[in-house]
């Protein structure tokens, strides 16, 4: 009974039993009054915080609510108006969020809520209290940035994992469309304008646009971008020498504040459109063989970890084309004979069964003809097996430089080659032997200074020859060779075909 009179009591409202109420409050404690017209407005009461969060004395808003009014963030005024006409018109609470400038000028985000209710005049009076909000508002922040940020990295990763998985399962022959791909995946990921790659020349002294993907409505480069020499643009070559001897990165945040020695390729990029560029150096077996790139037309942010990014780009880029490389290297070395270079057995049988398949469905028809070297034995008695050697590889230029580009030129085994001749109905395959036989009996063989008399016999077969097309390409090869044991019998520098012993 004591506590509840004592509470009504009059010394207990006193504003000094209010700042000692509400000085534990972190927040402030008010009430706010607007008049039925709404267009005055004062704060009967605001707890003493106020002046150590604002500089502003309660009493100042005693007559008028101006000078708290006047510290709202102009951006949050309209918002926080708004929410008062409504919580006075509708009697709902009022909350709102605003930003309000603290003594030291800057701005902190608080948060208000109180209830209305009306007077007797039609005025309304809130009761309630406002509180900083800055540090859930920063957190807020962040957690949505780091929200971005995660979403980023995951699309980025999900998006070399798809290209990888791309080069990974290339097959010979689509490296090509694969980066293609991989230059418009990463230039819409990164909202570029162009994405490309180049290749240097052996020397470093001319690059090459061998990639490149535009946005639609960019002009392209490619084109006027082929051995484009690199000594002209000393700033340029300069930075060239930092990505080859350093692997670094070249990056151009702004063409136009390029430094004065950059004033050539300044030009250029202008020229181009180009706003600010990124290139990543590409290295193949530890040597730089090029650069990956992106430009930006227009003024743009760049993420702080872009050369990051661009280099795992540019090693997945690497990592393919260098393997690109040993494919190509592994095939070219799997049907090629590495001493002549001409092809070999194993590129030869699979290219005979396809010139039967065509043989069969184009009524085209190819001919074989099986050239032996005569007494090679004797040619690597006398002159050393790499004599023999320098024959064999003299030969086959023969037989490159007397053939057409749709015959088939291999080295079927030891000293003995095979040409597999596609015949128009006006060749002769008799005519086209014989040239060779003719050309390797003019063909001066000089080896270590000593002339080496070299003579050719070879036999011919014809799938014209046969009683009907065969399936496999075997009895060609092995009349053609029936032939050459023929014309060896012969007494050899001769060739034979169907009709017999043709001598040249
Ligand atoms: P014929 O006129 O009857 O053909 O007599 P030939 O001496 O050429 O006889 P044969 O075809 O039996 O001899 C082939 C020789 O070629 C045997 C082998 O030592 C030699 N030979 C095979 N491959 C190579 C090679 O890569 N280099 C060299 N130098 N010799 C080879
Ligand atoms: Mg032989
Ligand atoms: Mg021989």
């Amino acid at each position: 009974m004591h506590d509840e009179q004592s509470a009504g009591s009059p010394e207990h409202q006193s504003p000094a039993f209010f700042n000692k109420l509400t000085g534990s409050v972190p927040g402030i404690i008010f009430t706010y009054w607007l008049s039925a017209d709404a267009l005055e407005h004062r704060y009967p009461y605001v707890s003493d915080k106020l002046k150590d969060h604002f500089g502003i004395e309660p009493a100042q808003l005693q007559a008028d609510a101006g000078a708290l009014f006047a510290i709202i963030h102009t951006d949050d005024m309209a918002e926080v108006q708004n929410s008062i006409l409504n919580s006075a018109t509708n009697l709902v609470p009022w909350k709102c969020h605003a930003r309000l400038r603290l003594p030291s000028g800057e701005f902190q985000w608080f948060e208000a809520h109180s209830e209305p209710e009306r007077q007797p005049d039609g005025s309304t009076l809130w009761f309630g209290q406002f509180h900083n909000i800055q540090h859930y508002k920063v957190l807020e922040e962040s957690l949505r940035e780091s929200e971005a940020e995660f979403s980023f990295q995951a699309g980025f990763q999900k998006l070399i994992a798809k290209l990888s998985t791309e080069f990974i399962n290339l097959h010979f022959g689509t490296i090509d469309e694969c980066i293609e791909e991989l230059l418009e995946t990463i230039g819409e990921f990164f909202a570029v304008d162009r994405s490309y790659l180049y290749e240097f020349s052996d020397d470093y002294l001319a690059m090459t646009n061998t990639h490149e993907w535009v946005r639609s409505g960019v002009p392209a480069l490619r084109d006027s971008q082929q051995n484009v020499p690199i000594k002209d643009f000393h700033w340029w070559h300069r930075q060239i020498d930092a990505m080859v001897h350093n692997s670094r990165v070249v990056f151009i945040p702004d063409v136009s504040r390029l430094p004065p020695e950059a004033s050539e390729e300044k030009a250029l990029l202008e020229e181009q459109g180009v706003h600010s560029m990124f290139c990543v150096p590409v290295t193949i077996r530890g040597r730089v063989t090029g650069f990956f790139g992106v430009d930006s037309l227009s003024p743009r942010q760049w993420r702080e970890d872009q050369a990051d990014l661009l280099t795992i780009v540019s090693g997945l880029l690497s990592g393919s084309l260098e393997r690109h490389r040993l494919e190509q290297e592994l095939l070219h070395q799997s049907i090629r004979d590495p001493l002549t270079g001409l092809h070999n057995r194993r590129y030869l049988m699979p290219r005979l069964y396809e010139m039967l398949g065509s043989a069969v469905r184009h009524h085209n028809t190819f001919a074989i003809a099986m050239f032996d070297i005569d007494h090679f034995k004797q040619i690597n008695d006398t002159h050393g097996h790499l004599g023999g050697d320098f024959v064999l590889t003299e030969f086959a230029r023969i037989l490159e430089h007397t053939t057409r580009s749709t015959d088939v030129v291999a080295r079927f085994g030891g000293e003995e080659f095979v040409v597999a001749f596609v015949l128009d109905e006006a060749d002769e395959v008799t005519t086209l032997v014989g040239r060779i036989l003719k050309a390797v009996r003019k063909h001066p063989f000089v080896f270590e200074g000593l002339p080496i008399d070299v003579t050719v016999s070879a036999g011919i077969a014809g799938v014209i020859d046969m009683p009907s097309v065969p399936s496999t390409p075997d009895p060609v090869i092995g009349k053609a060779d029936h032939h050459l044991y023929i014309a060896k019998q012969a007494g050899r520098d001769c060739f034979v075909d169907a009709s017999g012993v043709i001598r040249i």
